[in-house]
């Protein structure tokens, strides 16, 4: 069956955003993160791709999205879990070598019944709490944490320790993130003081890897970056300022465009009201393109008489209320539009060009929550 739109994902492009962020992190491990669908990407979608330009471990939020990339990757693809797992499904997980955070002591005591129980090693990474004040181990559970992990080293892999950032996007956090980071080190050399070494040390995102290049350390969890946005405006600038070319060359290339087609044209009189209510009021005669895309496709209902689309290498504006499953453009100045023509709701279409960030702008996102908001619904297609 036909969607009323589709997603199509520029694999040139997340080549060279990936080829560019290898560069950036040197020879510690890249972890991409595929959570939230991939960021709208699709897990599905971008995860066969990325390990086609060599990555080899992804990071996820929860069971089921291991789950979603369990069917796509390769044998000998890695994963893990930064968040929720049901303790029914830690045995899934185990089994399925897929590694895990660990940030409390009831999801340690669960690991080690279900890794004792069934004969096979856990693969964790301890999560150490270091000024966000959310997830992970405090610095006074720290003597405990490490006896117990020592006298459970047949039972466990231990595979890291890590940290995450409160914002190093913004530099109105700088502060709080550096001493996060010292604070880290602090825990690190307690780990090292006591004999209990990891494999990866890690706390990078990627406005930490754009901004904080210290902070790589041997490993980095890369997301919105791999697909072609910066994690903020100031994170670009903050890198076009220290990029001796001026960056002639922006060197992310958004690898996603949102596309529909025309389902039906209509004609209306000036001095009519189109869709529902009094919002838009036609001024003029006008032809008007109706799209079948809506908010319930994720088309922010706020775009209403704001967004544009493209249609023709032309911006239509929107008309009207975004409905739940429909859009009118207003294309009265495009000449021969007509219907099933292409309509581009986010990406490039000749020299214009409608961005996640100009949608995410007027619908109040940020771009990361534009991205994750496209329903799994809507097909990925590989351009
Ligand atoms: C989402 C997430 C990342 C990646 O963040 P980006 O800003 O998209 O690079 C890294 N670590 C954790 C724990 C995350 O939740």
């Amino acid at each position: 069956m036909h969607s009323t739109s589709w997603i199509e994902i520029n694999k040139d492009n997340i080549k060279r955003n990936l080829k560019y962020l290898i560069k950036r992190i040197g020879k510690a491990k890249f972890t991409s993160v595929i959570k939230g669908n991939a960021y709208g990407h699709g897990i599905e979608t971008y995860l066969p791709v990325a390990e086609s330009c060599g990555i080899n471990s992804f990071a996820v939020s929860d069971a089921f999205e291991a789950y979603q990339a369990e069917q796509v990757k390769s044998d000998d693809t890695e994963l893990i879990i930064m968040y929720m797992i049901d303790n029914g499904d830690l045995q899934w997980a185990i089994e399925k070598d897929i590694a895990y955070y660990v940030f409390d002591f009831d999801r340690l005591e669960k690991t080690l019944e279900v890794s004792k129980r069934i004969g096979k090693k856990a693969r964790i990474h301890i999560e150490l709490e270091t000024g966000m004040n959310r997830t992970g181990f405090e610095e006074q559970d720290l003597n405990k944490l490490i006896d117990i992990l020592k006298s459970n080293l047949e039972h466990i892999q231990f595979e890291g320790i890590c940290t995450h950032f409160a914002g190093a996007e913004s530099v109105a956090n700088y502060l709080r993130i550096i001493n996060q980071f010292d604070k880290f080190k602090k825990f690190r050399d307690l780990f090292n003081t006591l004999r209990l070494l990891p494999y990866y040390y890690h706390t990078a995102c990627s406005a930490a890897v754009l901004t904080y290049p210290e902070t790589i350390l041997n490993m980095a969890r890369i997301g919105i970056a791999q697909y072609g946005f910066w994690p903020s405006k100031e994170t670009r600038m903050y890198n076009l300022l220290s990029d001796t070319n001026k960056f002639t060359k922006d060197p992310l290339h958004r690898a996603l465009s949102w596309k529909s087609k025309i389902m039906t044209i209509k004609n209306v009189k000036a001095g009519d009201f189109v869709s529902y209510g009094n919002s838009h009021l036609a001024l003029k005669n006008e032809k008007l393109a109706i799209i079948p895309v809506g908010y319930s496709h994720g088309y922010s209902r706020s775009m209403s008489n704001l967004g544009h689309v493209l249609i023709n290498k032309k911006k239509a504006p929107i008309v009207g209320m975004v409905n739940m499953n429909l859009i009118i453009a207003d294309v009265t100045n495009i000449r021969d539009t007509k219907i099933n023509d292409e309509v581009v709701l986010i990406g490039k279409q000749g020299v214009h060009e409608i961005s996640v960030s100009s949608f995410a702008d007027m619908a109040n996102y940020v771009n990361y929550e534009m991205l994750t908001r496209l329903p799994d619904s809507i097909p990925r297609i590989i351009k």
